[in-house]
């Protein structure tokens, strides 16, 4: 499917509107750079996707290539999520806003938009799949284990089978060498610092500022961990969870085991033969 290529210059004389930008190593909030972006970035339109790129830096060519492509990922998690969903509607067609700009530090969301560090989306490192996923399927009681775990996923599922790419932060394997990962990092002291955090409420210590000790194994972990409840419940089975007000009693009615039994089981399965690490 194809889509009118629609730019919609917001505001081209750059450098004239443009404000000058904080100087470096200050923070910019998100509500400070949406409403900036809204009114001095370059607006791309479509389906079901409005993409604000500060101006400058991608060429248009950059910028229609990104803005199609997370356009088509909207598509693409949306129905790796549902396919077998008895609800076919679910996410309603809601457009998803995307902020691009060098002012981005790391990658996130919040419900309202997606926030996108302008270097990443260049250099086709982005983790626009993951974040998507996130405004999909928000999955509000989710501890954080399942809420990363399944954005990662997803991510490197849809890569995998549908298209756009993985923008694995920490990871570069995707969930093909994803058991291999998480087998070395258990392996490890900052991997066994953090396996206490998958599969109960609650986040480990610095998670937020620690990302090479503490993020890294968790997320890679987590992946694994989300990976393999897919593989073994269906994805059928564990989508009430991602709407469930009570994650924990969900995850027990839907698939019959709480996260403490499940987290044995996946744990068991990785100290298996390295036979079953491209599973
Ligand atoms: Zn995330």
């Amino acid at each position: 499917m194809t889509y009118t290529a629609t730019i919609c210059v917001l505001a081209l004389v750059a450098g004239i509107l443009l404000k000058p930008g904080p100087a470096k190593g200050d923070w910019i909030s998100d509500r400070e750079l949406s409403a900036d972006l809204s009114t001095n970035g370059i607006g791309l339109e479509r389906s079901r996707a409005t993409i604000f790129f500060e101006p400058g830096v991608l060429s248009s060519e950059e910028m229609i290539a990104f803005a199609d492509l997370a356009n088509q990922g909207i598509l693409d998690v949306e129905s790796y999520l549902v396919a077998d969903s008895l609800d076919p509607n679910r996410g309603g067609g809601r457009k998803i806003r995307y902020f691009v700009s060098t002012q981005v530090q790391i990658s996130h969301s919040n419900w309202r938009a997606i926030y996108l560090p302008l270097a990443k989306v260049k250099n086709q490192t982005a983790p626009y799949l993951h974040e998507t996923t996130h405004m999909l399927a928000p999955c509000n009681d989710c501890p954080m284990w399942f809420s990363e775990g399944l954005a990662s996923y997803v991510q490197s599922y849809v890569s995998e089978h549908t298209g756009g790419y993985d923008g694995g932060i920490f990871t570069r394997r995707g969930n093909r060498g994803i058991n291999q990962d998480a087998r070395r990092w258990l392996a490890s002291d900052r991997g066994q610092a953090v396996v206490p955090f998958l599969g109960i409420h609650g986040e480990p210590p610095s998670i937020d500022w620690d990302r090479a000790n503490v993020a890294a194994p968790f997320y890679v972990m987590a992946q694994s961990f989300v990976k393999f409840l897919v593989e073994r419940v269906t994805l059928l089975k564990l989508r009430p969870v991602f709407d469930a007000k009570d994650f924990d009693a969900e995850l027990q009615s839907s698939t019959g085991k709480n996260a403490v039994e499940w987290k044995e089981l996946w744990l068991a399965d990785l100290s298996l033969a390295p036979a079953s690490a491209t599973r």
